[in-house]
């Protein structure tokens, strides 16, 4: 039997694997020592369970232990990255380079670095999401001392080209930060191979639990460093202070462990579904895919069904399947995604747009379901559109003068 509601919002947070939870429950009750208690059993015990999860993701990005600093969440990581080499290279410069798309917590962030005095270039982005490596290059000045640019979008799945942005910054002597949260433990990260000096990720994004995340830091050609946000008792090499969540950072080396080993077959089977699930939604007439589909995320899809409203959609079936329209995402306001706008949409497709992000536990059943229940209420929602009518009757919606109200 297939359970309502199907889980397809896999890019907001996924459901924790039962193999991580199994990890992580002896450190809720027994194990429930200070990693930072240096003079008992409870402590020690507490260390080498954190050290052994270090171990654990480090292994999953190519990264040494000791570059992994612990942190609640991919936003805090965000936070420590950006504000951290902001106060630690101030001598250097006070600018920093973007782009438009970034999650809320880069570009909230760069907001508040140029409330104190930076300077933030937001590099615009194609019809498919990627920034362009010359207006990149074009941007950087003697006072730029970051790029962040992200891995992966957490809307459209478009992946940039991160070898590329890493060269420019290394050949400018600029450091390069990326938001990895959604590639990580999806598709290969490699830091080195990437050359990326400073990246942020989190658990709850590949089965882990929620709060808890990491900032991979440099160590090695060149070193980095960040100025703590938190100040404390100097934990994490100094950098991020406060007693370390040991069954969240438990649970967090469990499942990139689980990343690692399964990456290649989740993928598979996954990007398989995503596919088919595409390939059926855009029998529709007027469905169009956002973003790029060769530079992609393999569990992500981005659709678009024009005349037809992102939450009416989800209405229209009930709630049954939980997914994310580009309408009024960030709740209480009806623009549409910033990130779709960013593409080039106008507002009527980023509000007809559904995001869908499969995961570990998406089956073909739901993906069957999905494809039906969705097909069935575009074809209700345009029948009774006034829209579609004038569409299908050809008249060209953008020249009609609507009545001010
Ligand atoms: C989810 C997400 C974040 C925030 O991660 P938290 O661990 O929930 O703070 C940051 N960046 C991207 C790209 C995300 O998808």
């Amino acid at each position: 039997m297939l359970n309502l509601p199907i889980y397809l919002d896999n890019n907001a947070t996924t459901q924790m694997d039962k193999r991580v939870f199994d990890a992580m429950t002896p450190y809720f009750l027994d194990h429930f020592g200070n990693a930072a208690s240096r003079n008992h059993p409870f402590g020690w015990q507490a260390e080498e369970a954190v050290d052994y999860a270090r171990g654990q993701v480090a292994k999953l990005i190519g990264a040494d232990p000791k570059e992994i600093i612990f942190t609640s969440g991919a936003t805090e990581a965000d936070n420590l990255a950006i504000k951290g080499v902001y106060e630690m290279y101030s001598s250097k410069g006070n600018h920093i380079i973007t782009a438009t798309t970034e999650h809320k917590a880069v570009l909230d962030t760069c907001k508040h670095i140029e409330k104190i005095g930076g300077e933030v270039t937001y590099l615009q982005v194609d019809k498919e999401g990627l920034i362009d490596l010359k207006e990149l290059e074009a941007a950087i000045k003697p006072s730029t001392i970051l790029i962040a640019i992200m891995y992966a979008n957490n809307e459209i799945g478009t992946i940039q080209p991160v070898k590329e942005i890493s060269a420019i910054a290394r050949k400018n002597g600029v450091l390069f930060f990326t938001d990895a949260t959604q590639a990580v433990g999806k598709v290969p990260v490699d830091v080195n191979k990437d050359g990326i000096d400073l990246m942020a990720f989190t658990a709850h994004k590949m089965y882990g639990p929620k709060g808890v995340g990491a900032l991979y830091v440099r160590r090695k050609n060149p070193r980095v460093k960040v100025t703590a946000q938190m100040d404390g008792g100097g934990h994490e090499r100094g950098m991020r202070s406060g007693t370390l969540n040991v069954p969240g950072i438990v649970g967090f080396g469990k499942a990139c462990e689980l990343c690692m080993q399964e990456m290649e077959s989740d993928t598979q089977r996954i990007s398989k579904m995503r596919d088919h699930l595409e390939k059926e939604l855009l029998k529709l007439e007027e469905a169009y895919v956002n973003g790029s589909r060769e530079h992609r995320l393999p569990h992500v899809a981005n659709i678009s069904f024009k005349h037809v409203e992102g939450e009416g959609l989800l209405m229209g079936f009930n709630k049954n399947i939980a997914l994310s329209s580009g309408s009024a995402c960030t709740s209480a306001s009806l623009e549409p995604s910033y990130v779709l706008k960013a593409l080039g949409l106008g507002d009527d497709l980023a509000h007809s747009s559904l995001r869908f992000g499969l995961g570990r536990f998406t089956t073909d059943e739901q993906i069957e379901y999905t494809i039906k229940a969705i097909s069935e209420t575009v074809l209700k929602l345009r029948e009774m559109s006034p829209l579609w009518e004038m569409y299908k009757e050809g008249i060209d919606l953008n020249t009609i003068e609507w009545a001010a109200h």
